[in-house]
Parts: structure tokens; C-alpha cells; sequence
């Protein structure tokens, strides 16, 4: 039996890509319940559509920067609550800051008062603009703390900072997740970030924005495999930060031909200023995913794009699907 079954979860940020996606895991595990907490700042109550057939799912409507609690028994607190695209935190600076530093310590508390394993979802930007490559756990970053950048940049630090905390000064058993570029389905095509937007432009028969001249690089993760490091992590008991993503190093234009090529042809090439301080390269380097949680990433990107392509043309077809009857979404403040 897998340490999932029969346990009692929180997900900060269950209505988001990823949190969706994790909510479904976690009940494919069997755990007894899994309870969802979003304020959908930038999540949206379909990606829940699934989860909320199951009876041993909640959704809760609640900002985790404000109190919140629970009763009964919890086993995980996992944080995934952030604006995570370069688009949303440039327009929710404040928001980010906030979830990343209030709602980080919400959440911990609620691990502390009950026991269980907080995860705490991080990011490779916490590497910045990396001068070393690629990224091992060790390197400690080059982040500009006043950039555009820097709302989540230093959220996500601070985030780290106060996990670590916790687990000195409270013994809170806590994870940490370093994630890279990670993509598929559940995306929102209008979340600026690449493979949504040249998903999006090919579908449209638009050109492909490239930033730059697009030799910057990237390593994109199937949302599966991401998923499924996570949760190995959760259940490990490594609390130093562990890297999760795909090795596969690619420059964005070359991420554009593998789209084309993906499509079947299509769409041209327009260049665009390249943002400020976008990071010039990254590669998670996974020796330690490998060695502690016996994991590597399955899914080739050119199966995780057609995956991805397939739910962007549904979702273009029929821009508004229907939502569910038994639709739950509670009014906060948790209790
Ligand atoms: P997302 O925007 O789809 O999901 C984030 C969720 O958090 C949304 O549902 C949003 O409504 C919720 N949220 C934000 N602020 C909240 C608040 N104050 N209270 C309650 N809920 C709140 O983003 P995602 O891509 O699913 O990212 C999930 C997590 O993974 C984030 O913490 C992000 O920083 C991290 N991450 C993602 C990637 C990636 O490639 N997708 C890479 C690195 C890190
Ligand atoms: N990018 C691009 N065109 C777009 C969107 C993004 O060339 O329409 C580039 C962006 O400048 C960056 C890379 O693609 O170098 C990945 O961007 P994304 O926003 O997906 O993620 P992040 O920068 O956070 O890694």
C-alpha cells in the first residue's frame, strides 16, 4: 500500500495546473480525503470539474494569506498557492509577496499544530539568472531583489527561508520542491507563459512570439512527471530542496520548430524584446531526484506537447465548457 492511501490532505492552491493535477493524484492514491484551498486568483473551478465527482473532495473558496483551520486530523500541507506565470505576477506583485511570505506561514502553522509533512512548492527562479550550469541544489542564486522579476523571485526565497525555520525552531517535517519549467494540460492559454502561447499562436494560424533572438534556454516537464516527483518527495524523508524537472536543455527557438513540428507545420517567427532579466539559461541538474527518490522524468516532449495541443484545440472548440452540477465551492474562512 502506497503512504498516500487512507490520509487526510490540504492543497493551498488546488484549483491551479498543477494543484489540480496533484488533487487528482492524491485520490488516485487513496487518500481518505483532499481538500483544496483557493482563493482562484489565477486558478479556475474547472480544473476541478474531475476531483469533485469524487465524494472524498473539497473545495474550499479562501485567500490562505487570512487564518484559516482545520478540524480533525491533517497528514499533508501541500503549498502550491502562487501566481507562477511572468504575466500574473507582474500584474499581482503584491498578491505574490503576500501568498509567498503570509500564506506560506499559514500553511506551516497549520502543519505544526497538526503534525503533519508541509511541502513547500519552489521554483528554479530561485536560482535567478544563473551563473552556474546547469542548476545543482547547492547554488545559492543570482536574483535581482528589485527586478520585475523580484516579486516572486524573493517571495519564493523568502518562502524557503521560513520552511527551513519551521523546521528548526518547530520541527515541522517539511519538503521542498525546486520546480522547472513544467507544461500541459490545464494551462491557461492566456497565461503568457511559452508553450501556452505558442500552443495558442499555432492554433490560431499566428506567428510565434520569440523573446530575444531566442537563444535562451529551457527544460520543459510533462506536468505527470512533475507530479509524480512531487509526491515521491512528500512521502521521502529528504528535507533538503530537491530539483524536479526535465534535463532536456533546449533554446526557445528550438522549443518553436519542435511546436511546428508538432502541428505539422505552420506558423513563422517574430521577434520580440526579449523581458528584462529573463534568465538567460536553465537545466535542473536531477542527480539528487534520482538518487534520493528513485525518480527521472518519463514523458518525451514530443508526447507531452500532442497531449497538450489535443486539450488546447478541445478548449478553443468549445471555449466555455460546462461546469458540473455538483459543483461545492465553500465561503471562507476554513474551519
Ligand atoms: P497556477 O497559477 O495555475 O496555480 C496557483 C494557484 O494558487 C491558483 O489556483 C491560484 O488561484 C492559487 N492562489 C494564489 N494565491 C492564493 C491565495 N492567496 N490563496 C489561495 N490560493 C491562491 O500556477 P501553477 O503553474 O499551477 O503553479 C503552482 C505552484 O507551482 C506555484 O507555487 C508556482 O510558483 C510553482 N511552480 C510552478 C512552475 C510551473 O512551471 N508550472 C514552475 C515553478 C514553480
Ligand atoms: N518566451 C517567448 N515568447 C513568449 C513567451 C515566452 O520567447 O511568447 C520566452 C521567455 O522570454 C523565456 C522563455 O520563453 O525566455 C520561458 O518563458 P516562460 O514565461 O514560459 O517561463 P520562465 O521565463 O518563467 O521560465
Amino acid at each position: 500500500m502506497n503512504r498516500i492511501h487512507g490520509k487526510r490532505i490540504i492543497v493551498l492552491g488546488g484549483a491551479g495546473f498543477l494543484g489540480s493535477h496533484l488533487c487528482e493524484r492524491l485520490l488516485a492514491d487513496g487518500a481518505s480525503e483532499v481538500v483544496s484551498v483557493d482563493n482562484f486568483i489565477t486558478g479556475d473551478a474547472r480544473n476541478l470539474v474531475e476531483p469533485r465527482k469524487d465524494g472524498r473532495f473539497v473545495s474550499l473558496h479562501h485567500d490562505i494569506t487570512e487564518p484559516f483551520a482545520f478540524e480533525g486530523p491533517v497528514d499533508f500541507v501541500f503549498n502550491m498557492a502562487s501566481p507562477a506565470s511572468p504575466i500574473d505576477y507582474a500584474q499581482l506583485p503584491i498578491e505574490t509577496l503576500r501568498v509567498g511570505s503570509i500564506g506560506t506561514e499559514n500553511g506551516l502553522r497549520l502543519a505544526q499544530n497538526k503534525g503533519a509533512v508541509f511541502l513547500q512548492a519552489s521554483t528554479s527562479e530561485i536560482y535567478g539568472d544563473p551563473l552556474v550550469h546547469p542548476q545543482r541544489e547547492e547554488y545559492w542564486g543570482n536574483v535581482n531583489p528589485i527586478g520585475p522579476r523580484s516579486c516572486y523571485d524573493e517571495a519564493k526565497r523568502y518562502g524557503e527561508a521560513i520552511v527551513a525555520a519551521y523546521r528548526r525552531a518547530h520541527e515541522v517535517r517539511t519538503r521542498i520542491v525546486r520546480i522547472f519549467n513544467t507544461y500541459g494540460p490545464r494551462m491557461r492559454l492566456n497565461d503568457g507563459r511559452v508553450v501556452p502561447a505558442f500552443v495558442g499562436q499555432a492554433l490560431r494560424g499566428e506567428d510565434f512570439t520569440v523573446f530575444g533572438d531566442g537563444s535562451q534556454t529551457r527544460s520543459f516537464c510533462y506536468v505527470s512527471d512533475l507530479i509524480d516527483g512531487i509526491v515521491r518527495l512528500a512521502v521521502s524523508d529528504v528535507e533538503e530542496p530537491v530539483n524536479i524537472g526535465n534535463p532536456r536543455e533546449m533554446t526557445i527557438l528550438q522549443f518553436a520548430e519542435a511546436v511546428r513540428a508538432a502541428m505539422g507545420g505552420g506558423s513563422r517567427i517574430t521577434f520580440q524584446p526579449l523581458p528584462k532579466d529573463d534568465p538567460k539559461q536553465r537545466q535542473p541538474d536531477i542527480t539528487r531526484a534520482r538518487q534520493l527518490l528513485g525518480w527521472e522524468p518519463r514523458v518525451a516532449l514530443e508526447d507531452g506537447l500532442r497531449e497538450t495541443i489535443a486539450y488546447f484545440r478541445r478548449l478553443t472548440e468549445h471555449s466555455d465548457p460546462p461546469r458540473t452540477s455538483n459543483t461545492r465551492v465553500d465561503a471562507g474562512p476554513v474551519v
